[in-house]
């Protein structure tokens, strides 16, 4: 959904892939012997988590069981060497960009700012969509973590990660790259090991990486099809290939973690509900249609009893397939009070959404933005010297990597956030030595 552009350049190149593929994994066989053994250049050496490196790499749309469902061997045996979760939860909505800002920021999404991937601000009276904060960063409230990592004097780079090219406190990352330049996913993994490479002075300590084929597959054609398969199967080659080149290409300990922002689940056609039906006064109330959800905004001059009147006039639609979000269940969903919280929530559960399609456009396939289960969970792998060895975590919200990957970079937290360091401080091997560095 997120890189729509390159489906089409995408699906040929796809048919060739088993061959490569299998090459790869005559490749990596060839090399297991020196990725058991822990050969990680001078890592006994640097034994401070103020000299470790995080890559961070976002697979979009990867669902917790795909390893095993479409046969990611690489990342399986990553996840042997180091640590896999049962599932990494994501923050309400499941939606691409409020996930993958909470991953970098360790907060719930009312409080980083990106509340959906498309909102109404009934404040500004602006809508944001995703990749506004490139134009113009006040939609960000938060800090993420290349900015904290930038202010304590440790170098970031990004190939690619939603609204890192938002410049924050007139920063972004040191290396960035444009969401719109046309990146080959090879030349992705050929960026961050160059990086890497940089002599000491240039070379970033934190890296972040992104993928959204497995998305896009996973929207047109469901979680289960072979589409989707060969997509996982695709860049998990690309995975397998970047952890081997971590271990004999560059110099410095680097924790390699994989996650993605949410699951996926099926949808059906037939289910679809057609958001044309809704009884809205387009000069009353702002709407945005976010597929798994219906957001209404009450204008300025709107009164509270013409909401209670829309509402009462919507729960007689009910049998369409939706519902009426509840104030307690948006608050124990971690929605907060603000000019983003819109006055009413419709929301459906999987196969059920909404649409402004007409029938003959509709399809079958895969969405998320669901509240939180277990098609909706994503993935989360890490591996590297700093870390634990076999160990598989249960299941935890995607708002503790942010606090995981600080320690691991020995950076300190400069406000206070949502996620906890106490979930994945138990995985981290080494202690901070250095404190004064
Ligand atoms: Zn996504």
């Amino acid at each position: 959904m997120f890189e729509e552009k390159l489906l089409k350049k995408f699906m040929r190149p796809l048919l060739s892939l088993q061959t490569s593929v299998l090459m790869l994994l005559v490749t990596l066989a060839g090399c297991a012997q020196s990725g058991t053994t822990g050969a990680r250049g001078p890592t006994a050496a640097d034994d401070s988590l103020s000299e470790q490196t995080v890559v961070l790499i976002s697979i979009d749309g990867f669902r917790h069981d795909y390893i095993e469902l479409h046969g990611a061997n690489n990342i399986a045996k990553i996840a042997e060497q180091g640590v896999r979760s049962d599932g990494l939860i994501p923050v309400y909505p499941s939606k691409t960009f409020p996930n993958h800002l909470s991953i970098v920021t360790g907060q719930y999404p009312s409080k980083h700012g990106i509340v959906d991937n498309n909102f109404y601000d009934t404040e500004r009276k602006q809508r944001y969509k995703m990749g506004d904060g490139a134009k113009d960063s006040s939609w960000l409230t938060t800090l993420p973590i290349w900015n904290l990592a930038e202010f304590q004097g440790v170098k970031a780079a990004s190939y690619f990660w939603p609204e890192s090219e938002a410049r924050i406190n007139g920063r972004t990352p040191s290396y960035y790259v444009n969401y719109s330049t046309p990146a080959p996913n090879q030349q992705r993994i050929d960026q961050i090991i160059a990086w890497l490479k940089l002599p000491a002075e240039a070379r970033p300590r934190f890296v972040t990486g992104y993928f959204s084929i497995v998305d896009t597959m996973g929207h047109q054609f469901g979680p289960e099809s072979i589409q989707v398969k060969k997509s996982v199967q695709y860049i998990d080659k690309l995975i397998g290939e970047l952890w081997l080149r971590l271990q004999t290409e560059v110099e410095v300990p680097v924790n390699l973690i994989l996650v993605s922002d949410h699951g996926m689940s099926d949808i059906k056609a037939e289910r679809m509900i057609d958001v044309g039906q809704l009884p809205v006064d387009s000069d009353l109330f702002e709407t945005q249609n976010a597929q798994t959800r219906f957001m209404i905004y009450a204008n300025d001059d709107t009164t509270a009893a013409q909401v209670d009147e829309l509402k009462a006039q919507l729960e007689q639609l009910t049998h369409l397939g939706f519902w009426i979000e509840s104030e307690a269940t948006l608050a124990e969903l971690g929605v907060t009070a603000g000019p983003r919280k819109p006055s009413i929530v419709l929301a459906t559960q999987a196969p059920v959404t909404f649409t402004s399609r007409p029938p003959e456009r509709r399809a079958d396939g895969g969405t998320h933005g669901f509240h939180s289960n277990r098609e909706m969970d994503g993935l989360f792998v890490a591996a590297g010297p700093a870390l634990a060895s076999g160990v598989t975590l249960p299941r935890f919200s995607n708002i503790h990597v942010y606090p995981f990957m600080a320690q691991l970079l020995g950076l300190e937290l400069m406000s206070p956030i949502d996620g906890k360091a106490d979930v994945l401080a138990p995985i981290v091997t080494l202690t901070q030595k250095n404190q004064s560095q």
